[in-house]
């Protein structure tokens, strides 16, 4: 999921416009201007214990492991910038240390937001490699055809890897396995070896999925990556998503399954010659939108994406 850097631009713009209309006697210095517009959304952090020293974090964004005791304290993303502070205090509650790692599962807003908060105060963030290029560099927002400029240097990953990495942290082994254009191509899951917990970032969420094709994610991809952590994980795992509910193996497979059925449902349309409006409305999600639709499903949106998905995967596979 994305965070909409331009409307919260915009709106601040028009909240520092509607300030230097006010008959104030002196201008706003820049940093006045910039609290002054929207207040936070007033969202509190709810922690769930998972394990002996690992919680699940909840707020406004992507959901959050943490994990704390004798090597300090260390989180798995961290929403968005405005909730940095009350996560903060949220590990405060449980660590006499402040946060020493971050780690991202992938590049978007809901869960890197807070790097640069947690960045300046010194904790070392850490990513799969394409995070820092993509959050490095000016990418495009294809939806409102508007450029992302580059985030901030404190909010970059200092510590990259392309494919696995792990960190010996608090009794504990945490495993960091990049999953290629799944989501996006910047996901990785995380899993506490000991504690049998996986965080699987937006790969596994409570509905269905966001292909975020810009940013190199893949229907086929992501899931091959369902099939990569199902073979690792047993009925004992606790499956943390991206955003939703504390899951598990059973959930994960039947959202896999899910998937899997839809994929060839629209690839079988595909390579019949059906047009994208054909395949919106042959409907091949039906019996898992009560499920898995939610409030504000766009058919037309979420299958013509994956119909174009599964277009050029079509023709990728003709060009071999
Ligand atoms: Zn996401």
């Amino acid at each position: 999921m994305k965070t909409s850097t331009t409307v919260l631009t915009a709106l601040l713009m028009l909240g520092a416009a509607s300030l230097a209309t006010a008959q104030a006697p002196q201008p706003l210095s820049k940093p006045e201007v910039e609290k002054a517009p929207i207040p936070p959304p007033d969202v509190k952090i709810e922690t769930t214990p998972l394990a002996p020293g690992i919680y699940l974090l909840t707020g406004r964004g992507g959901n959050i492991a943490l994990t704390v005791g004798v090597d300090g304290a260390a989180i798995i993303d961290d929403q968005f910038d405005d909730m940095a502070p009350k996560i903060r205090a949220a590990v405060a509650m449980l660590s006499p240390t402040p946060v020493k790692f971050v780690i991202n599962t992938h590049l978007h807003g809901d869960h890197t937001g807070g790097n640069d908060q947690f960045g300046k105060a010194g904790a070392v963030i850490i990513a799969q490699e394409n995070v820092r290029k993509r959050l490095g560099s000016t990418s495009f927002n294809t939806a409102n055809n508007q450029p992302i400029p580059p985030r901030a240097r404190e909010a970059l990953p200092v510590v990259t890897f392309a494919d696995a990495a792990t960190l010996h942290f608090n009794d504990d082994d945490l495993e960091f396995k990049h999953l290629p254009n799944a989501h996006t191509e910047t996901d990785i899951f995380i899993r506490f070896r000991k504690a049998n917990i996986v965080h699987m970032g937006d790969m596994f969420t409570g509905g269905f999925p966001f292909i975020d094709g810009s940013n190199g994610g893949t229907l086929d991809g992501l899931i091959k990556a369902h099939e990569v952590v199902l073979a690792i994980i047993d009925d004992q795992t606790k499956v943390i998503r991206g955003h939703g509910p504390l899951g598990n193996k059973a959930e994960l497979q039947a959202y896999h399954d899910m998937l899997v059925v839809i994929r060839d449902r629209i690839a079988r349309l595909v390579k019949s010659g059906r047009s994208q409006e054909e395949v919106v409305a042959a409907r091949p999600t039906k019996e898992f939108e009560a499920q898995y639709g939610g409030t504000n499903f766009n058919a037309a949106q979420w299958i013509g994406r994956a119909y174009v998905d599964q277009k050029s995967a079509l023709e990728k596979k003709k060009r071999r």
